[in-house]
């Protein structure tokens, strides 16, 4: 018996709704409760694949291949779940399934419609969503802001779904923003009532307003919320600013958020236990050591193109006793060895990203060939590998022109290459290989000793390969490849046994990292960043 409670926003997108639902779900399962969470984008894309990282930042994939908003990140990370397709739904994917049934004449003859259709597919994909994970309670956000035309099917199929499931199974939380006139000094509550005013127009009543704020609400300001927005003064929950995300949880802890949440379902209080999570925050917040690693990439203006990455590194860090400072390199700024020099003289790492085209690959190469030729510890992820292997057949191996084709259909020495099966792909949505796959360490690698295990299995997205025709090459001029599918066919992993860490892996090993357990290549990683340091 499934409980579903829905989060809104209200007033400004960007609130921070995506960690107000992964909190929510964190806190629940200190209390030996089951959670799935799962979100709502209204956009039209029928998943965030083909859209730029600047529009939208990271994809974030899960291990059966789905390509998601980064929300699911923050789900994962937060409540250590493994979430998949049905966890991110958007009015693209919905429109997409209700245009498909209308084409096979399953509607028989129906004008098809926004109401019922489309909103019974909604209520749909949260009866599949439960069905699947069958969580005590099901958290599920919808993208955008209370008010937006792309976000009412959503909206109207939760108000349906409240009145046909029963309110003491339902709940719906709205976040808001309280801005802070610096002048007359105080937090204002008008853009909320008006909110809440729109989500009630819409018939949502919230019984729950988590309210984001740089300053405590004095309580005058709480009640006049509760009276105004109809709710109890205890369900007004105050988020400030933190100093790390992962401390959201502990002060939404300590206003008594997911008891106010358990009361008004009718599900029995217990006590969270919190006791590691208390523990991981007080070490994000007392480091030992501070680590500078570069990313190089693309998109460096948007720092969530990335947000994955960057906080695997920062994991990485908490289980070393480091804070990690990323500098952001724009790759296309290594023109040549000099430059990458000057960029990276004052990092502990370099972490080459994942990413798609040639503009900046020239860049990175130059970095990775800086981080090889000086025992900088490198990290390679996906794109980063193709780099690795890139670099190491110009300047080692001696392949003058190597490259991929991806960015040089006409290269000499194609050492990266299209995989056989996406020849034949047209495509772009979803045809990338994606999702988890095994992978076979090889015995006495870094990566097989930093694992513990001889097989893995991490999550892909990509089109290209390293080139098994240049394989024996690459081997013999000492590039270890130390990671392959379970057939030995596809290269997974290179190192090199030399450096202290110059491991790149063809997989994004960033989706798998949490908080309390880093991923072992971040940590491997970190851990030679800090040997380099001391
Ligand atoms: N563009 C490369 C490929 O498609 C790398 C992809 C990535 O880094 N995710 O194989």
């Amino acid at each position: 018996m499934t409980k579903y409670i829905f989060i809104t926003g209200g007033v400004v997108s960007s609130l921070g709704k995506g960690i107000v639902a992964a909190s929510l779900g964190k806190l629940l399962r200190s209390r030996g409760y089951t959670v799935a969470n799962q979100k709502f984008d209204p956009y039209i894309n029928v998943d965030p694949g083909t859209m730029s990282p600047f529009q939208h930042g990271e994809v974030f994939v899960t291990d059966d291949g789905a390509e998601t908003d980064l929300d699911l990140g923050h789900y994962e990370r937060f409540t250590d779940t493994s979430l998949g397709h049905i966890n991110n739904v958007t009015s693209g994917s919905v429109y997409q399934t209700v245009i498909e049934k209308e084409r096979r004449g399953e509607y028989l003859g129906a004008t098809v419609q926004t109401i019922p259709h489309i909103t019974n597919e909604i209520k749909a994909r949260l009866q599949k969503a439960a069905k699947q994970f069958k969580p005590d309670f099901l958290i599920a956000e919808v993208g955008g802001t209370v008010g937006d035309i792309e976000g009412l099917p959503f909206i109207e199929a939760i108000r349906q779904f409240r009145v046909e499931e029963g309110y003491d199974k339902t709940l719906s939380i709205h976040v808001t923003l309280l801005p802070f006139l610096p002048t007359s000094g105080e937090l204002k509550t008008k853009p909320s009532q008006h909110s809440v005013n729109t989500l009630r127009s819409q018939g949502i009543q919230p019984e729950i307003l988590v309210c984001r704020t740089q300053k405590a609400i004095p309580k005058g300001e709480k009640n006049k919320l509760a009276l105004f927005c109809s709710v109890a003064p205890e369900c007004v929950i105050e988020c400030r600013d933190m100093s790390t995300i992962y401390e959201v949880p502990l002060a939404l802890e300590k206003q008594n958020f997911a008891n106010v949440v358990l009361k008004k379902l009718n599900m029995p209080l217990k006590k969270a236990n919190l006791d590691d999570w208390i523990h991981l925050v007080d070490k994000i917040k007392n480091p030992k050591h501070t680590l500078k690693v570069a990313l190089a990439g693309k998109y460096t203006k948007l720092s969530d193109a990335y947000i994955s990455v960057v906080e695997s590194l920062k994991h990485a860090g908490y289980a070393n006793d480091a804070k990690v400072e990323i500098k952001w390199v724009v790759s296309d700024e290594c023109t040549n060895l000099k430059k990458a020099k000057e960029v990276l003289k004052d990092v502990d790492a370099l972490v080459v990203p994942g990413g798609f085209g040639v503009r900046g690959i020239e860049g990175k190469l130059n970095a990775i060939r800086y981080a090889r030729e000086n025992n900088l510890p490198f990290l390679g992820l996906c794109l980063g590998l193709q780099c690795t292997v890139i670099e190491y057949a110009r300047n080692v191996v001696g392949l003058e022109g190597a490259n991929s084709t991806e960015f040089d259909e006409g290269t000499n020495y194609p050492v990266v290459d299209l995989m056989a099966e996406q020849k034949s792909v047209k495509g772009y949505g979803a045809t990338m290989r994606l999702g988890e796959y095994k992978c076979e360490l090889k015995a006495g690698t870094k990566v097989r000793n930093a694992y513990g295990s001889k097989i893995i299995s991490e999550r892909h997205r990509h089109r290209y390969e390293v080139n098994n025709e240049y394989k024996k090459l690459l081997e013999e001029k000492g590039l270890v490849i130390s990671g392959t599918s379970p057939d030995g066919f596809l290269a997974e992993i290179v190192e090199i046994p030399a450096n202290d860490w110059h491991v790149a892996c063809q997989f994004h090993p960033e989706f798998k990292s949490r908080p309390e357990k880093p991923h072992p290549l971040f940590n491997g990683l970190i851990k030679a960043a800090l040997r380099r340091k001391s």
